[in-house]
């Protein structure tokens, strides 16, 4: 089958084609400033990436623009749309009510609708994207696949703040965690690799890109996360605060005059490495920065480092031990650096990093010595062969 991804922001859409048989992305693409002006990026596999400029006033325009790119007939992947079997959709938010993926309807639309309260710059996005596609796609089957979805299996003692409970009952204030299709893709995948049953393991995944994110998978099942509510919560990010005392906020608020929205954008997008560093959110940035003696660079990594190796020991307790630790994402996958940095603090689980072993970038492997008491992996995500595979699923249902 032919599916469809699609990851929809409220001025961007990402997509890609991809062949169920082969799991191999046949095209793909990012359509930009969707609203403002446009632009198209497409590249087909194989092939030099092309960008167009190209009006793009809303986001029927953009689905219609990736459609078209599609079925090129010099830059295309299909010669006819009917050959799109069905759609995937990433939504970002599925609150208590989504607990796996689900083929769309009006009845889910509205339930992802309800949802947009706890996302309220993705989910209204997620649905604009749907909406464009059932128009341009009549007929076609679409399936939704929530980051938040694989981490509802968390038990009540993990997801809950504490908080008056009254907010929990009224709101639905509690922890969801994000991140949900790479913790799943990543946490199977790292089994498969190191030889582990995947219904009978202890697997933490460290998820560290722009937005970065810990979880403890038990038994193929998410025990535990490091977001929460939002994505704010947890690690030391590109440009957001994670964990911090919440008394911060009226602290800061009354010493600048800040307003809510003000402090809540600076715990977003000019905290984390970039706010404590001054330098960028960009790792590779600090690193060179903290090459040429920049000290605050150093410290950024050196705080995001030290708090993702306490994290990981929550885990573990968590979980009673662990069987293999993964990175993913933009980091997890490329820098070795950091990897090593978070693991020399695990020395007291028996985890041994091999310098040359862990001399990798964007490729599957296995990164512990072989006589390490614990498998580390580095294991590149996938988020939209996730996405595509869960479509093909509940299509052939
Ligand atoms: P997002 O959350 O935006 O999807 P990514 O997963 O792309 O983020 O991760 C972005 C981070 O990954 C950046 O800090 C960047 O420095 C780092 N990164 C990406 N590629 C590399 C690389 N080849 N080597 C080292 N770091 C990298």
């Amino acid at each position: 089958m032919k599916i469809l991804v699609i990851n929809c922001g409220s001025s961007s859409l990402k997509y890609q084609l991809i062949d169920s048989t082969t799991e191999k992305a046949m095209a793909v693409g990012l359509c930009e400033r969707i609203g403002i002006d446009g632009r198209l990026v497409h590249t087909k596999a194989g092939e030099e990436k092309l960008t167009f400029e190209k009006p793009l006033p809303n986001h029927e325009a953009a689905v219609q623009a990736v459609l078209t790119a599609l079925t090129d007939q010099g830059h295309g992947v299909i010669s006819a749309l009917s050959e799109i079997e069905a759609v995937g959709h990433r939504v970002v938010h599925g609150g208590e009510r989504f607990v796996g993926s689900v083929v769309i309807d009006d009845e889910v639309i509205a339930a992802i609708r309800e949802c947009n309260d706890l996302a309220p710059l993705h989910n209204p996005a997620n649905l604009i994207g749907i909406d464009a596609c059932r128009k341009l796609m009549p007929g076609v089957p679409m399936v939704a696949v929530f980051d938040t979805a694989f981490h509802q299996t968390m038990p009540k003692k993990a997801y809950t703040y504490a908080l008056p409970y009254e907010y929990y009952d009224k709101y639905k204030v509690r922890r969801y965690g994000f991140h949900g299709t790479s913790h799943s893709y990543v946490s199977r995948r790292a089994a498969e690799i190191a030889g582990l049953d995947y219904e009978n393991s202890k697997i933490i995944v460290c998820h560290l890109g722009n937005g970065a994110s810990i979880s403890a998978v038990l038994n193929g099942k998410s025990i535990d996360t490091s977001m929460g509510l939002t994505p704010l919560e947890g690690l030391v990010m590109g440009t957001r605060s994670g964990d911090i005392d919440p008394a911060i906020i009226e602290f800061i608020a009354k010493k600048e005059g800040k307003s809510l929205d003000e402090i809540m954008n600076l715990l977003n997008k000019k905290s984390g490495v970039y706010g404590l560093s001054g330098v960028s959110s960009d790792f590779r940035d600090l690193e060179a920065a903290a090459m040429q003696g920049n000290e605050r660079a150093k410290e950024a990594t050196e705080v995001f480092v030290y708090r993702t190796a306490k994290y990981v020991g929550a885990y573990v307790a968590a979980m009673n031990g662990v069987d293999a630790i993964a990175f993913t994402a933009g980091l997890g996958e490329n820098d070795r650096k950091i990897r090593a940095q978070i693991c020399s603090y695990l020395g007291y689980l028996g985890v041994e990093v091999d310098a040359v072993r862990n001399d990798v970038r964007g490729k599957e492997a296995v990164i512990s010595a072989d006589a390490s008491k614990v498998k580390v992996l580095a294991v590149p995500t996938n988020e939209e062969l996730a996405i595509a595979r869960d479509t093909v699923a509940l299509v052939q249902k």
